[in-house]
């Protein structure tokens, strides 16, 4: 013989009732719980955050030379205009609740000058059009986080820090540092970790650290050192939060093959309960895959720059939903919806740059677009996992 729920609830509430005695208080306000016990257990519910990512924002002379305007700040500083290279990405970025890019060189401040590879500052005006395009998860620890030393990567950790968004990778303090953020998007938490495998050789200032999170490939035991780092900083979040994010910048360049350094890591953040690994740096697309429950994008290649080869010109990009699902108590995350699909970086003699979806292309635009989609269409899902779809 089975009981029914409003059975087993009454009996419940005598139970407690017997064991907290006979204070009136304590009595009334058991039974007045007992109609909310039975709501909260008959009606399941759904949440649900859209994702939306592109990879490294690699701001070379030629692009923001495209940028710059004749108009002038209150400090006398030309004022850029990056939005008509944004054009066709806004609306997809704009549509995802969550949008996440890599801005691979640093916002550094005009003061100390724009430049160009291979010790890169970038003008304010690409991070603010950026959000203004709808990105609002952006990943700053990346081997370029130091190129303008300590000043330019402590103007870069305040300018974001005063934005709307995610910001991860690189902060104003040891103690910004440690609190990670965790955000709430409708009724989602979430966290993003970012980790750059070093910084060009330039050696961060004792006391410094907390303006890039390094997780060096180099050094007898430093990869294995940095993974103890790395879990306590997973550690500190991983329960309070549906989806934990990490950026990993990482990989070699020119190449569409993971290495062994890279299918490492993510094996062991997929160990300590990663969602999902988004990979950036080798400035060209590398493949998807899930190892377990974690997807792991190894690179989306670059979004925007001047590099000249076509593999550098195509980027990915990825869409997916987090679902959460709570019923009876017990709480299901799943990614659904994974799709990717390829960008292309259009420029008329580094003029009038733009970064188009490949099925916004035309032969005027790409001749033979549809050949090169199709060959780098290949990269994307090797192991031909279902629940990766290719086209937006
Ligand atoms: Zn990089």
């Amino acid at each position: 013989m089975t009981l029914s729920l409003k059975n087993k609830i009454i009996a419940l509430a005598t139970i407690i009732l017997i064991l907290t005695g006979c204070n009136y208080k304590k009595e009334k306000k058991i039974i007045e719980t007992i109609p909310d016990l039975n709501i909260i257990k008959e009606i399941p519910k759904d949440y649900k955050v859209s994702l939306f990512a592109v990879g490294d924002a690699l701001i070379h002379d030629a692009v923001y030379k495209d940028a710059k305007t004749d108009q002038v700040d209150k400090d006398g500083y030309n004022i850029y205009d990056f939005k008509p290279m944004l054009e066709y990405i806004k609306p997809l970025a704009q549509s995802h609740d969550l949008s996440f890019y890599n801005q691979e060189t640093i916002i550094g401040g005009k003061k100390l000058g724009l430049s160009n590879y291979p010790m890169f500052n970038s003008p304010d005006e690409i991070g603010i059009n950026m959000l203004e395009s709808g990105f609002n998860i952006v990943n700053l620890a990346t081997n370029h986080t130091m190129d303008k030393g300590v000043e330019g990567a402590t103007y870069s950790a305040k300018f974001w820090e005063n934005q709307d968004a995610y910001v991860t990778g690189s902060y104003t303090s040891e103690e910004k540092r440690n609190n990670i953020e965790i955000k709430e998007k409708n009724g989602i938490k979430y966290a993003v970790l970012g980790y750059t495998y070093g910084t060009n050789g330039i050696p961060i200032k004792k006391g410094y650290e907390y303006l890039v999170n390094v997780w060096s490939v180099y050094g007898a035991n430093s990869y294995e050192e940095y993974k103890e780092t790395v879990k306590q900083d997973i550690e500190r979040v991983r329960d309070k939060v549906d989806i934990l994010i990490v950026s990993m910048h990482w990989g070699n360049e020119y190449t569409h093959i993971p290495t062994w350094y890279q299918k490492d890591a993510a094996q062991f953040l997929s160990e300590q309960g990663v969602d999902i690994i988004i990979g950036t740096h080798p400035h060209v697309i590398q493949p998807i895959e899930y190892i377990n429950n974690t997807l792991v994008v190894y690179s989306l290649g670059n979004f925007i720059s001047a590099q000249d080869d076509e593999n550098t010109r195509v980027g990915m990009m990825i869409s997916l939903d987090i679902n959460k699902h709570v019923e009876n108590e017990e709480t299901t995350i799943t990614i659904d919806n994974v799709k990717a699909d390829l960008t292309w970086t259009y420029h008329q003699r580094y003029r009038n740059f733009k970064v188009i979806p490949f099925y916004q292309l035309n032969n005027q635009l790409l001749n033979n677009y549809e050949q090169t989609y199709e060959k780098y269409k290949k990269i994307i899902n090797p192991s031909n996992d279902e629940r990766i779809q290719i086209g937006f």
